[in-house]
């Protein structure tokens, strides 16, 4: 008999993947796997197709293997693949992001979310001379030591919100509050003022499922950090380029200090990337003491990729129309659901949202948290026979994109009437 290709990975690899929530842990049942992808459809081993809503996590909201992508890839392909010096490219695509996201001065490009927001932190820490920073629970910046605590995404859905490993020394840093509760946050100012270097927040949260800023919090958090002199941080890996052509600080007219970039950005490969103000960015090396390189930083492929992906989404300009897609498929899910009965709350921005099974509204860490996993669980299930794939946990962001059309709009909207009546 054939081994199948979960058995080999659960041999070789720790939990059979390369990145937790892959798992399915957060649903239970067998993962599937991928042999290729096409505009918004996944194909598994098995030959089967799938509605993908999942985007590699973000990055393909171009939907798969957009021409424009790939042709400029084939090219640089003949070119060479890393080259380990500057490139005109990469210049390109920095000043490209630099002239569409406000209040950015410098850009350094790196290779990962985490590497973007773990670099951010030094340079608030060196620009700062301070240790601490705060972060909110639930929300996830990657991997980075200091942000593994309280830490949403996999890390929650896998019951390690705060990891082993993280020295205590290093999660003494890392100050927590309730996102959206900036009451949380005005107290431990008041605790750690001269201490704070700075706060990095998911401006929409998207890693305890979507949830959007209460009117009045990305405010607050600037007005705190500005009379405190600490740096504001968005992490903007999940929205930036998704939530508006200058992300989340230009569609809700907030100006933080450093911004960091991924997914999006990358068009479906490994770039990312962290963008200050020129105050804080001479800071960084060669210019500055705060360290911070990369072998493969710049890397001619991704920067192509991710220069090909911004370049494409420009020139279709293709933010209202997402939105009026969103507004369309979150009005078909929220009939759906009430049609049979079954208790959801839909929050989204833009193309990102999530249906959290709750009769409540979810609109910070505790009522994300207090949902219900386990019609999650059934729903997502059901979706998945009917051949379309969500993210496998409650505490993800659903995304879709430019080649999500009407039609598959409509299919998703007729398969959620059937799963959300299993999942009741
Ligand atoms: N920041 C946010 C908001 C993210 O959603 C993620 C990943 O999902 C990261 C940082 C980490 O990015 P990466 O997985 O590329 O390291």
């Amino acid at each position: 008999m054939e081994v199948s290709w979960w058995t080999r990975a659960l041999k070789v690899l720790p939990g059979g993947v390369d990145s937790p929530v892959r798992a399915f842990g957060g649903v239970g049942g067998e993962p599937i796997f991928i042999r290729r992808a096409k505009g918004p459809y996944l194909y598994a081993d098995s030959g089967k197709e799938y509605v993908d809503y999942i985007g590699s996590w973000g990055p393909m909201i171009l939907g798969h293997n957009p021409p424009e992508v790939i042709e400029a890839l084939q090219e640089q392909l003949s070119r060479g693949l890393s080259f380990g010096m500057g490139t005109d490219i990469e210049v390109e695509l920095a000043e490209l992001i630099l002239s569409k996201v406000p209040g950015m001065e410098k850009i350094r490009l790196v290779n990962s979310g985490t590497e973007a927001t773990m670099s951010a932190v030094r340079v608030a820490r060196g620009a700062t001379g301070r240790n601490k920073i705060i972060k909110f629970r639930g929300c996830y910046h990657g991997h980075g030591d200091s942000f593994l605590i309280q830490a949403g995404s996999g890390a929650l859905t896998h019951g390690a919100p705060s990891s082993l490993g993280v020295t205590p020394g290093v999660a003494e840093d890392t100050l927590i509050a309730d996102y959206n509760h900036l009451e949380q946050v005005s107290a431990l100012f008041a605790a750690h003022a001269s201490e704070i270097a700075a706060v990095i927040v998911e401006p929409i949260a998207g890693n305890m499922g979507c949830v959007p800023p209460r009117p009045g919090f990305l405010e607050g958090l600037r007005k705190l950090c500005t009379e405190n002199g600490t740096v504001l941080i968005f992490d903007e890996v999940m929205t930036g380029f998704r939530v508006s052509d200058g992300g989340a600080a230009k569609r809700f007219g907030i100006a933080p200090d450093m911004i960091t970039f991924g997914k999006i950005v990358g068009g479906g490969m490994p770039l990312a990337a962290y963008a200050g103000k020129e105050s804080l960015m001479r800071n960084v090396s060669p210019l500055g003491k705060v360290y911070q390189a990369g072998t493969l930083s710049g890397n001619p492929m991704a920067v192509t990729a991710g220069l090909a992906q911004l370049r494409t989404l420009y020139q279709l300009n293709p933010w209202q129309a997402l939105e009026e897609k969103g507004m369309k498929l979150e009005a078909g899910l929220k009939r759906a659901a009430a049609s049979v009965g079954c208790a959801v709350q839909i929050n989204r921005v833009g193309a990102m949202f999530t249906i959290f099974f709750s009769d409540f509204p979810v609109n910070d860490t505790e009522s994300a948290m207090a949902s219900n996993t386990k019609c999650f669980a059934k729903f997502f299930h059901a979706m998945l026979d009917q051949g379309i794939l969500f993210p496998p946990s409650q505490f993800e962001t659903t995304f879709f994109g430019t080649q999500h059309s009407e039609e598959i709009l409509t299919k998703t909207v007729a398969a959620a009437q059937i799963a959300f009546e299993k999942a009741r």
